[in-house]
């Protein structure tokens, strides 16, 4: 069991056998978590001849953590994440009826995880609805402890709706609800430190990966103080903490209003690279982004703190129950997590041949049925089957 040591700024200082706990997850979770294991250890040990390897060590959330230990989500599975540092999840379902929320979001919060990433590429061979796939190539940084998101609302027709509109009402003077009898309220917290965070983070991204620009995407033009707020605080921190490299020309800080960057993002995605926005914009441009290349099923993220350096890595479709079991399932969206973690780690040669061994296989047709069926070449695997081409791939 070798532990990650985190140095001061939050670099990380990963040893060759780092211990990794994972969540296999529910529904079609167990199938992509092994397909996902089997590709980096082969990607790992092919890479570094043996010198370095993950320790996998299994905890429980969801299903599987209530039915042996009553809880969905069990103090020793933050402990190990906080202890660790780093751990890759497979989907979980949402428990129904009271206790919490969502497991991803109680996870995030619990961790203080506050940059969701969403790298978006395009792969040859993967069908997309847009002439240029291989125009869109940005990496998202979406806030994720803050805005409409932070869970502060209040049902319509509640004692609590209605005080919270008898102080709206009374104390600030505000008379611009329209139906407040029949209203639900929400409230939006977007803070300084929030957004410098997530600028900071992008910001050192981009520089550290060589991409030209970061877009500030916000909405400032109508919510002033908030998405407002963001674009402000961000320029002003891109400005106090990475003014050399803009005045060198290494890095562009833009902005554009949210609404204007949907538009720009599918007529003229080259001018985009590394994206930083809020928590409610950034869902919505992960998705669309994730869409024009064909991959919504295979995009996958990362929730991370840049600062204590915790970082979970995460398939982003759901726990898929209509196919769970059945050896079809897509494991792409929670292999790139994997090989998002690599890159974390800094093993970069390991995630490049991944990478490498995808693209083949996707130009040659090789695919799970929900890619394949859509390619003119199209040569449908099963789960295990597609797992062993690109396990074979990467041993040739
Ligand atoms: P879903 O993503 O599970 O499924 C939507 C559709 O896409 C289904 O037809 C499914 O078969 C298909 N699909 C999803 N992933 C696929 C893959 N990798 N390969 C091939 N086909 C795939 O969404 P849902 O049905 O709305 O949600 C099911 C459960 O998952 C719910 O309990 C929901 O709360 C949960 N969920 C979890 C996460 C997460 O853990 N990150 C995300 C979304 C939904």
């Amino acid at each position: 069991m070798a532990k990650i040591n985190i140095l001061p700024g939050g670099v990380l200082d990963v040893p060759s056998n780092p211990t990794v706990p994972f969540i296999k997850g529910d529904g079609v979770g167990p199938e992509v978590t092994s397909a996902m294991q089997a590709i980096l250890d082969a990607a790992v040990q092919k890479t570094y001849s043996g010198e370095r390897k993950i320790e996998w060590m299994e905890v429980l959330a969801g299903g599987k953590a209530f039915e042996e230990e009553g809880t969905y989500l069990p103090d020793a599975t933050m402990q190990a994440f906080k202890e660790y540092h780093v751990g890759i999840k497979g989907p979980l379902m949402t428990p129904v009826g009271g206790g919490i929320r969502s497991l991803n979001v109680a996870l995030r919060q619990g961790l203080d995880l506050y940059v969701c990433l969403r790298p978006v590429r395009w792969f040859k061979g993967v069908e997309s609805p847009v002439k240029h796939p291989e125009k869109v190539d940005m990496v998202i940084f979406r806030e994720n402890t803050e805005d409409i998101y932070a869970g502060i609302e209040w049902e319509n027709g509640t004692p609590e709706a209605e005080k919270f509109f008898a102080f709206l009402r009374d104390e600030m003077g505000v008379t611009k609800v329209r139906f407040p009898e029949t209203s639900s309220f929400g409230v939006k917290p977007v803070s300084k430190e929030g957004s410098e965070r997530l600028v900071r983070a992008a910001c050192r991204y981009a520089l550290d990966h060589g991409r030209p620009s970061v877009t500030l995407v916000h909405k400032g033009n109508i919510m002033k103080f908030t998405e407002g707020g963001f674009k402000k605080w961000g320029y002003a921190l891109a400005e106090a903490e990475f003014g050399d490299a803009i005045k060198e020309g290494k890095l562009v800080i833009k902005d554009c209003i949210c609404d204007a960057f949907l538009q720009n993002a599918l007529l003229k995605p080259e001018d985009y690279s590394v994206i930083a926005t809020l928590n409610l914009n950034g869902d919505y441009v992960s998705d669309m982004l994730a869409a024009q290349v064909g991959g919504i099923g295979i995009a996958p993220g990362a929730n991370i703190n840049y600062s204590t350096g915790n970082a979970i890595f995460e398939a982003t479709h759901g726990t898929a129950p209509d196919i769970a079991g059945k050896d079809i399932v897509n494991p792409c969206s929670n292999l790139l997590s994997g090989v998002m973690l690599l890159e974390h780690f800094g093993w970069q040669e390991a995630a490049d041949l991944i990478n490498a061994a995808l693209e083949k296989s996707f130009a040659e047709g090789y695919a799970t049925n929900d890619l394949a069926r859509l390619m003119s070449n199209g040569k449908p695997l099963g789960t295990k089957a597609f797992t062993e081409h690109i396990v074979n791939i990467i041993n040739a």
